[in-house]
């Protein structure tokens, strides 16, 4: 789960990591209180579950109450592209008031799970500000690692390694090595699974500080944190990835125009490949599960269908579990209930699959029955003139 910068910036302030002093608004005027109250030059920040804000023009910076007022006028409302929200871009719905700082050097540190060594990994480097992925490209030598054992968690000396090799002032060693442990403590309290700050500020009147914040948690450990899954916001939220995950569908949303309808993760990774291999590009993941019953893919059919993208979809699911004419049954019921504007491509495989076949035959609905599932892939991307 993804929450908003201000809400993140709210947990690291209670964990001792300091941020400046800001507060969210929704209106333009509320803006201008806010502004009066921190009583200096302001930043203006566009709040939405995506980063690259500053390029795209939703973070301001104000020299008086009334022209943070203005600059909350152009954002709020304004639909923001960039690199992270596609072409589509995120409506702004609210902005950040924030003390502004006079920067006088940015660095990026983050916390995230390295499933290579099984331990949450520090990354740091005094090339902040940017893309931490250009500066990996380009000056791998400026990115710093270290390994947290789980066993022990961080220990203090390796949070002043870091600092050290940040290379920062000697009076900051001290406050960077506590906001580290602070981090990694709000880490593991919270079961986090990353923890951006991009950029990390040193001020000219030196302190240092979290300029930006990202946290995302680990779904499978909301359960434990009903103050984290409150700071949800569904607006930001695919629509058809929250219906699909009330249905306790695996939905993920992708550009192509193939939508997929598939038991098992292997399986669907299996069959996006497939379709990407014979020229088309998947519309989304969806794992119905093994033991996909037919009331579920009934749900997985309507979700598909509700996205405007889909052109065809391609059904492949192996009947372990669940058997074929069921889930043949299900598909002809739903696709009976629904009204049918695309082609559909099916591949059922496994216990009564011949049974299917006669069922989606006799249905009376044109659906393509492919034997295999290349013979599937191929049939799809026709399907989507490819
Ligand atoms: P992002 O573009 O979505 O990652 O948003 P950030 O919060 O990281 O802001 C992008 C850039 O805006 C930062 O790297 C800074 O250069 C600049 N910026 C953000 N806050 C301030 C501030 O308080 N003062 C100044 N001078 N620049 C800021
Ligand atoms: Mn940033």
């Amino acid at each position: 789960m993804k929450i908003h910068e201000y809400q993140a910036k709210e947990l690291l302030n209670k964990f001792g990591v300091p941020v400046p002093s800001g507060q969210t608004v929704d209106k333009a005027n509320e803006a201008q209180n806010v502004a009066a109250k921190i009583g200096k030059k302001v930043v203006v920040k566009a709040q939405i579950h995506a980063g690259g804000r500053g390029k795209g023009g939703g973070i301001k910076l104000a020299e008086t109450p009334e022209e943070s007022k203005m600059r909350a006028e152009e954002v709020i409302g304004m639909t923001l592209v960039t690199h992270q929200t596609g072409p589509e871009g995120k409506l702004v719905q609210k902005v950040l008031i924030e003390e502004a700082l006079e920067i006088e050097k940015e660095l990026y540190l983050g916390m995230v799970l390295d499933r290579e060594t099984s331990s949450l990994v520090i990354i740091a480097s005094e090339e902040g500000g940017v893309e931490i992925e250009v500066v990996a490209k380009e000056k791998p030598e400026k990115i710093l690692k270290e390994h947290i054992d789980p066993k022990v968690g961080l220990q203090p000396f390796q949070a002043r390694k870091v600092a050290f090799g940040l290379n920062l002032p000697k009076e900051l060693i001290r406050d960077a090595s506590k906001l580290l442990m602070n981090l990694y403590k709000l880490f593991n309290a919270t079961d986090a699974s990353l923890a951006e700050i991009n950029p990390l500020v040193i001020t000219k009147d030196g302190r240092l500080l979290a300029a930006d914040a990202k946290i995302n948690f680990d779904d499978n450990a909301l359960y434990r944190h009903a103050d984290i899954a409150e700071l949800r916001d569904l607006s930001e939220e695919e629509p058809t990835e929250i219906e699909a995950s009330k249905h306790n569908l695996s939905y993920v949303k992708l550009d192509g125009n193939v939508g997929c309808m598939v038991n098992g993760a292997g399986l669907a990774m299996a069959t996006m490949d497939i379709i990407q291999l014979h020229g088309a590009m998947p519309a989304n993941f969806l794992d119905v599960g093994g033991a996909a019953s037919a009331e579920r893919v009934e749900q997985a059919f309507k979700i598909l269908l509700s996205d405007p993208n889909v052109k065809a979809v391609l059904i492949n699911i192996f009947g372990g579990i669940v058997r074929c004419d069921r889930v043949a049954n299900g598909v002809v019921e739903a696709a009976k209930r629904l009204d049918l504007k695309v082609p559909i491509v099916v591949r059922l495989a496994g216990t009564n699959h011949e049974m299917a076949g006669e069922i989606l035959e006799n249905s009376g609905l044109t659906f393509k029955v492919a034997t295999n599932l290349k013979d599937a892939a191929v049939k799809a991307c026709e399907a989507v003139g490819v």
